[in-house]
């Protein structure tokens, strides 16, 4: 084997495949990130920040947000529509806008609203919520505000309230029932309001949101009850008001076929409602555009196998071909692309806290003593030869049936528990042999998975990564130092939570997938900090309670190129606090602080704790109903 370098360090995290540029190694073998991907010089080593935060004493894990990623973001998705209706000479405009349930955090959709002002780039909500969010932001004047989800008067009123305020905001009717209380409202409240319509599309694309097409879809109109829309919004003399035309096949959409046949079918759809002299003037795809997490760049679920310019150019070009075919004018393209905004953002930092191997903590094997049972003997003959056996598959096999039976010798009394505790250092050893004899590959992948060392890692997963538990969405994992030693030790990740699902053991690997990860042996005087990276959209947002395991520590990072190390933390917000968790679970903690204290007291008068000592237990009782809900480290 060669001296490690940092392109095998490439190799087996990936990291130049998924990282979009935003992510890279520093010669010293940090993981850096550059904020201004088209200015290289600013780069920011991630290990440096994760210092800077335990010199002030803030508790990991930790959120990391790249603002200035966000932004590049936007200014990239808008950039490539922009050259594409260049290049197309398409007579549209761009008009995108940010669903906000991608990730609703307020310095987040502000990031988004102040970067793109130039762009005229809006925000689309999904519940009455959300869009009373929406509204609490300035939004340039062309910009839309799309509003989907199903809806109640109140929602409506909100929209129209909007409009009131001088904001596009389109009400896009989902169900035939919102056009007619729609229009009542309207009436009322004496407003023309902006109707999108959303139509349920035919098309069937793959993956895992499907479900978002097709008859079953549970959102959107069929054709006729478009038309019954149009004609009942006609008749109450609002027919100018329909402009726009919506519909969205699902996120994450890993093919181009299925952009293309969509917008296809989409702009069909468009241009037969133009000809009808319906004013329809935005033609709304949805969100679907995709991020490549395992950065195959291929069709595969975690990927994608086209670029955002790419993305931009086939809706502009398919768009444009069906116009010309149907000789009617081309629509403004709207996108509500969250995913593709979010994603690369932000990352949770954690800490490796200790690691648990399948064999316990390895033990010397004792010499053979007389009267031994005789399996017991077999395993160690085993394990003398396994050196020179040829046929992996058979040793392993004959090891386990060997164990087994030893295991059920114990239960009928007849093998001794020290019998059994040597059987079980020998049979990992005959694993651990094979393995590092690494002939026959098919077995090896095996034996690595039995053999991987679980590392437990201080976050919850059901808090940070709710979608690798829930729809096993494969995310990046990489350490934030050491990319320049070579990583010996094979792992799983495994978190705090007392649920056997949380952990991680599907990796971004060379081939899609891989069940273990090679990561740095753990050393007690420097702390090992590892990155789940790619969590700002849905991730940051979706977490629940599990364990009660609360919201994490954020820290907003901004580049700065006058700073030596390029960066300055702008803000801190802390996570939850016990208290706060305990509060949404309809704890009062200061009646729970009373109630110790009274049971304390008690035995202080009792005798069995001293006055001084009681007082003690209630302060740290206290103290850690105000800590945070992670692993103190
Ligand atoms: C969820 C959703 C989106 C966002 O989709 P992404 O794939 O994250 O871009 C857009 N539009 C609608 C209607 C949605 O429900």
């Amino acid at each position: 084997m060669g001296k490690w370098t940092l392109d095998d360090a490439h190799d087996l995290y990936r990291i130049s495949q998924w990282s979009d540029d935003y992510f890279n190694i520093s010669d010293c073998g940090k993981l850096i990130v550059y904020p201004h991907p088209e200015n290289k010089s600013i780069q920011i080593k991630m290990q440096d920040v994760v210092d800077e935060l335990r010199q002030q004493n803030v508790s990991f894990p930790v959120v990391m947000r790249f603002h200035d990623i966000l932004k590049d973001r936007v200014v990239r998705l808008n950039k490539a529509f922009d050259k594409a209706i260049k290049a197309h000479f398409y007579s549209g405009k761009y008009r995108g806008v940010y669903p906000v349930k991608v990730n609703q955090m307020q310095e987040v959709v502000d990031e988004i609203v102040d970067a793109v002002m130039p762009y005229h780039y809006g925000l689309e909500a999904g519940s009455k919520t959300e869009l009373m969010a929406v509204l609490s932001f300035k939004t340039s004047p062309q910009a839309l505000t799309i509003c989907n989800g199903y809806k109640d008067e109140a929602f409506l009123r909100l929209a129209l309230t909007g409009v009131k305020m001088g904001r596009k905001v389109f009400v896009v009717i989902e169900k035939y029932s919102e056009i007619p209380l729609l229009l009542k409202l309207a009436e009322e409240m004496n407003v023309r309001p902006f109707i999108g319509l959303r139509i349920k599309m035919r098309v069937t694309t793959e993956g895992r949101w499907s479900g978002s097409s097709g008859e079953k879809a549970k959102f959107g109109l069929t054709v006729s009850e478009m038309l019954q829309a149009i004609q009942y919004a006609e008749e109450k003399g609002f027919g100018d008001c329909i402009q726009l035309l919506h519909f969205h096949v699902g996120s994450q959409l890993s093919d181009s076929s299925y952009i293309t046949s969509a917008v296809e079918e989409g702009t069909r759809v468009y241009a037969r409602l133009k000809k009808r002299g319906v004013p329809i003037q935005y033609l709304d795809i949805g969100g679907g555009l995709a991020i490549d997490y395992d950065g195959s760049g291929s069709n595969r679920h975690s990927s994608m196998n086209y670029s955002l310019d790419e993305y931009a150019t086939h809706v502009v070009s398919s768009v444009q071909q069906m116009c010309q075919l149907e000789k009617v004018s081309e629509p403004n393209l709207v996108t509500e692309s969250g995913r593709a905004i979010t994603a690369h953002h932000s990352c949770v930092i954690m800490r490796v806290q200790g690691e648990i191997s399948p064999q316990g903590v390895a033990r010397k094997i004792p010499k053979a003593q007389e009267g031994e049972h005789y399996l017991l003997s077999n395993l160690r003959e085993l394990l003398a030869n396994v050196r020179e056996q040829k046929n992996y598959v058979e040793v392993k096999t004959l090891a386990r049936t060997t164990f087994d039976d030893l295991l059920v010798g114990f239960k009928l009394g007849v093998v001794r528990l020290e019998e059994v505790a040597t059987a079980e250092n020998i049979y990992w050893e005959i694993l651990r042999v094979m393995e590092s004899c690494e002939q026959e590959v098919d077995a090896g992948e095996e034996l690595q998975g039995m053999l991987a060392t679980q590392y437990l890692c201080n976050f919850s997963l059901f808090q940070s990564a709710a979608d690798s538990w829930a729809i096993q969405q494969l995310l990046p994992v990489a350490p934030l130092s050491q990319l320049d030693v070579e990583p010996t030790k094979r792992c799983t990740l495994a978190d705090i939570t007392c649920d056997s699902d949380g952990k991680i053991d599907r990796f971004v690997g060379e081939n899609g997938e891989k069940n273990t990860l090679l990561l740095h042996e753990l050393d007690e005087a420097t702390p090992y900090y590892i990155g789940l990276f790619l969590t700002g959209a849905y991730q940051d947002v979706m977490g629940d309670m599990h364990n009660l395991f609360g919201r994490l520590n954020e820290v907003h990072v901004f580049a700065d190129k006058n700073d030596p190390n390029n960066f300055y933390i702008e803000e801190y917000v802390r996570g939850s606090s016990a208290s706060k968790v305990l509060r949404i679970m309809q704890y009062n903690p200061d009646s729970m602080a009373t109630s110790v204290k009274k049971e304390i007291d008690q035995k202080v008068r009792e005798g069995t704790i001293k006055a001084r000592e009681g007082v003690q237990l209630i302060d740290f009782y206290e103290k850690c109903l105000k800590g945070y809900t992670y692993l103190k480290n």
